[in-house]
């Protein structure tokens, strides 16, 4: 097999050629920082990290991007009614997003682009596309894109454009596919909502010079990003559904108006969270963010909340929408703690040394084979999962049954590092060895000698003062063990 990807573009599962096999270029679309994200936006990062993390599983090297949207409808308007500057307030909600997505395990992109640092790339970019008559200044005093001057719109949405009633021309970053129109690269200043958010910059126009104080529209924002640290061409271009139109068909039109270029060969999106049947949104108020969750999971350590919530993702498949409950979260928590366990026991389990058979040695290559190839079917995350549930399965018995050298628990331990690579999932500080103090390690010699001779009594009152410690006695068929409480 070789890695397959679902293309929004084509509507097919392509193989996936890289353009340059040294180095795959891959950007999505990072947060608009104007408040904390939900875990809506988060399952969107979950799924970036899935596909670029099973990239470099499958030894691609890989290069990310991901913008910050600082300048925007949005963050402008909320940061004068905070009265912060723009730059105070989107900066710290980008740091508590970054706080949010290292909760979850995503492994941040190589690059994190405030949008703000590539002005000077939008301007170059909507200088060359008035001088190849694709965008124009109206009436209103703001830059548009003209849709009809690039034949190719609509088809990353798969648009009818002609079949469609089409507005003149929006201003709006956000709007739906019927309100297809013409949009702003660059807008007009206006005093009273973009308050003193304005950057200055100079168009030659029908051979006329002309500065304005403006600002830019989302869409360019993205196609500038790329073009500034990519060059023209990536290899993907991921983000949420939601994203397809018109950001993303934007920015193709842009981008490619501008290259003469195929901007991204494989266009990926995620599916949406729901919350009974609906996107989560900030408009919709519909929304928990992680904090949220922790506080509603006041009997868990967030650590395994967080854990849980990324379970919960991987257990789905990227492109499918699904609802978020708290008993599919308590479940994945479950999950994850059974993971912990079969952790702790091989931490405990000490067999001797030996050879690693080679039935055994089959086994394992089997396990790592039918996860690659899971993987390899876009990104097939629940179904690469079932392999590790069933591994640890035979991990299990194995212990059960005393049946593993030495040897044979360390290549599982390898094994499970390896699947980890992708899922990102495991606690491997529990095979740590962690320093008991003396008196509870004899206390548990004594409990033990006790147990052995059917002094029940003694053996649980030994229990009870190991307790009084702050460990507790797993009786595991390997033996027992203190762990802290
Ligand atoms: P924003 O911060 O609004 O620009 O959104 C950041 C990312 O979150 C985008 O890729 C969106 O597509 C994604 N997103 C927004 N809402 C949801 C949702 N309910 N489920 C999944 N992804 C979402
Ligand atoms: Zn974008």
């Amino acid at each position: 097999m070789s890695l397959s990807l679902q293309n929004t573009f084509t509507l097919t599962k392509e193989r996936f050629k890289p353009i340059r096999q040294e180095l795959v270029k891959v950007y999505y679309c990072g947060p608009t920082p104007y408040n904390f994200a939900h875990i809506g936006n988060l399952r969107a990062y979950l799924f970036s990290d899935s596909v670029v993390r099973t990239l470099r599983y499958l030894g691609y090297k890989v290069q990310t991007v991901m913008n910050v949207t600082d300048i925007d409808d949005k963050t402008i308007r909320d940061s004068q009614k905070e009265g912060v500057s723009l730059q105070e307030f989107t900066e710290k909600y980008t740091g508590l997003f970054l706080e949010d997505i290292k909760h979850l395990g995503i492994i941040p992109a190589d690059m994190i682009v405030p949008i703000s640092t590539a002005i000077d790339t939008m301007v170059e970019i909507i200088q060359k596309l008035l001088d190849k008559g694709y965008a124009y200044l109206a009436d209103d005093g703001s830059i548009y894109f003209s849709i009809k001057k690039f034949p190719k719109y609509g088809q990353l949405a798969h648009l009818d454009i002609k079949g469609m009633k089409s507005s003149v021309r929006i201003n709006n970053d956000e709007y739906e596919k019927e309100s297809v129109a013409d949009f702003a690269l660059w807008k007009a200043y206006d005093a009273e909502k973009d308050g003193p958010n304005f950057w200055g910059a100079k168009f030659i126009i029908d051979g006329k010079e002309i500065l304005v104080s403006w600002r830019p529209g989302w869409h360019i924002e993205c196609s500038a990003c790329n073009l500034k640290h990519f060059g023209p061409e990536i290899d993907i271009h991921m983000g949420g559904i939601d994203n397809i139109f018109p950001h993303h068909e934007n920015e193709i039109a842009q981008s490619e108006a501008y290259s003469g270029k195929k901007f991204a060969r494989y266009w990926m999106h995620s599916g949406h969270l729901l919350v009974e049947n609906k996107k989560m949104a900030k408009s919709a108020g519909n929304f928990y963010t992680l904090a949220d969750i922790v506080a509603k999971m006041p009997n868990e350590k967030p650590e395994i909340v967080y854990r849980g919530f990324r379970l919960m993702n991987l257990q789905t498949r990227y492109r499918e929408s699904f609802n978020f409950t708290f008993d599919r979260l308590t479940a994945a928590i479950a999950t994850v703690k059974s993971f912990d366990e079969v952790l702790k026991r091989l931490k405990h389990y000490t067999p001797e040394s030996g050879k690693i058979f080679r039935d055994f040695r089959e086994k394992l290559q089997e396990y790592i084979q039918a996860y690659i190839e899971k993987l390899e079917d876009d990104i097939g995350t629940p179904e690469a999962l079932t392999i590790v549930f069933d591994c640890f399965g035979f991990i299990n018995s194995g212990i059960d049954s005393n049946s593993f050298s030495l040897e044979e628990k360390n290549a599982i331990i390898d094994l499970l590092h390896s699947f980890d690579e992708v899922l990102g999932l495991f606690d491997f500080s529990l095979l740590e060895s962690t320093e008991i103090p003396a008196e509870i390690e004899l206390l548990l010699m004594q409990r033990n000698k006790a147990k052995a001779q059917k002094n029940y009594s003694l053996a649980d009152s030994l229990r009870a003062q190991i307790g009084e410690g702050g460990y507790k006695i797993v009786d595991d068929k390997g033996g027992s063990h203190v762990e802290k409480v």
